[in-house]
C-alpha cells in the first residue's frame, strides 16, 4: 500500500491510483489554505472530519439520485472514488449573500437572495479562479451546452437537498462550491457528468441557524479560531460522530441500493 502511485497532490487532498482501473483514492490532508494559498495552516484532524462529512453528503446524494464519484470510504482519511476528467469550473451556489458576492456587489453579508444563484469560476490558480459566464464556457469548450444544462440542474438539486439536510441539523447552508467531471462508464462513448471532489466545511459556508455562528472555513480565513471544533460540531449535528467525538457506525439510513 505504501508504494501507491500519487496521481496528483493538491492543497487539501492527495489523489492516488486506485485498486481497479477507473478508480482513485482520495486522501484528505489536514492542510488548510486560503487566499490562493498565501495563508496556510495544518489543522489537526480536519482531514478526518472532511473525509467523513463528504462521505455522508455524497452517500445521501446518491440515495436521492445525484450521480457522484463516491464509491466507499476506506479508512479515516481515504475514500475510493471514480476517476473523472474534471471540468475546469468551480460551480458556486448561493442562498444567502456572503464572501465574494458581498464584496463585489455590495450586498450585505447575511441578506437572503431572492432565489439561489449559480456562478461559475474558471479553475485556474495562476489566474486566481476568475468568474466566467455561459458564453466563456461555450466559446472555450469547457462544457457542451448539454453538459452546462446538466451541471446547472444538478447544482440546484444538490442545493435543495443539502439545504434540507443541514436545516435538519440546525445549520443554514449559505453557499458552497462543487466540481463536476466526465465519467466514461465501461468506456462508452458518451460520458456521464458526475459530481466529484468533496463537500465539506472547507467548501461550504455553514451558519448556526439560531446564533448565526460560522461553522466553516471562514473561521480560518478570518482568524476566528476553533476551526476543527466547528467542523466536528457539524459532524456531530449530522449524526456522523457522537457527543463524545467517537464515530457512529451508521452513516446513512436509506433503503435504496448504493450504485
Ligand atoms: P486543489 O487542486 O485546488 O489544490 P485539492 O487539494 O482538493 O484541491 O485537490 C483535489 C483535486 O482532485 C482537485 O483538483 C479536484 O478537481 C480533483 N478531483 C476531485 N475528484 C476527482 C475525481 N473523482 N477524479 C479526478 N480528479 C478529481
Ligand atoms: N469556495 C471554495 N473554493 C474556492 C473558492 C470558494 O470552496 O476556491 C467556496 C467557499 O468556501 C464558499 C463558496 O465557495 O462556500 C463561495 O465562495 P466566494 O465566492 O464567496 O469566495 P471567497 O469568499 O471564499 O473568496
Amino acid at each position: 500500500m505504501n508504494k501507491r502511485r500519487v496521481i496528483y497532490e493538491g492543497k487539501a487532498k492527495i489523489l492516488y491510483e486506485g485498486p481497479e482501473p477507473g478508480t482513485l483514492i482520495q486522501y484528505f490532508k489536514d492542510d488548510t489554505t486560503a487566499f490562493d494559498a498565501t495563508k496556510k495552516a495544518v489543522l489537526d484532524g480536519k482531514g478526518v472530519l472532511n473525509n467523513r462529512i463528504s462521505e455522508f453528503v455524497m452517500t445521501h446524494l446518491t440515495s436521492v439520485g445525484v450521480p457522484n464519484h463516491f464509491i466507499r470510504r476506506l479508512n479515516m482519511r481515504e475514500q475510493l472514488v471514480r476517476k473523472v476528467d474534471i471540468i475546469p469550473l468551480e460551480v458556486v451556489v448561493r442562498n444567502i449573500a456572503a464572501g465574494s458576492l458581498s464584496k463585489r456587489l455590495g450586498i450585505p453579508e447575511g441578506q437572503s437572495l431572492p432565489r439561489p444563484l449559480v456562478e461559475f469560476y474558471f479553475k485556474n490558480d495562476a489566474l486566481h479562479d476568475p468568474m466566467v459566464s455561459e458564453e466563456h464556457i461555450a466559446a472555450f469548450g469547457w462544457a457542451t451546452a448539454q453538459e452546462y444544462d446538466d451541471i446547472i440542474a444538478m447544482a440546484l438539486r444538490v442545493n435543495d437537498f443539502m439545504s434540507g439536510l443541514f436545516a435538519g441539523a440546525g445549520i443554514r447552508l449559505v453557499d458552497f462550491k462543487i466540481e463536476f467531471g466526465r465519467w466514461f462508464e465501461n468506456d462508452h462513448d458518451m460520458p456521464r457528468i458526475l459530481l466529484a471532489d468533496e463537500i465539506s466545511p472547507d467548501s461550504c459556508r455553514l451558519w448556526d441557524a439560531k446564533t448565526g455562528e460560522k461553522m466553516d472555513k471562514d473561521r480560518f480565513r478570518r482568524d476566528m479560531g476553533g476551526v476543527t471544533e466547528a467542523y466536528a460540531e457539524v459532524a456531530r449535528r449530522l449524526g456522523i460522530i457522537r457527543e463524545s467525538g467517537e464515530e457512529t457506525d451508521n452513516v446513512i439510513h436509506f433503503t435504496g441500493g448504493s450504485k
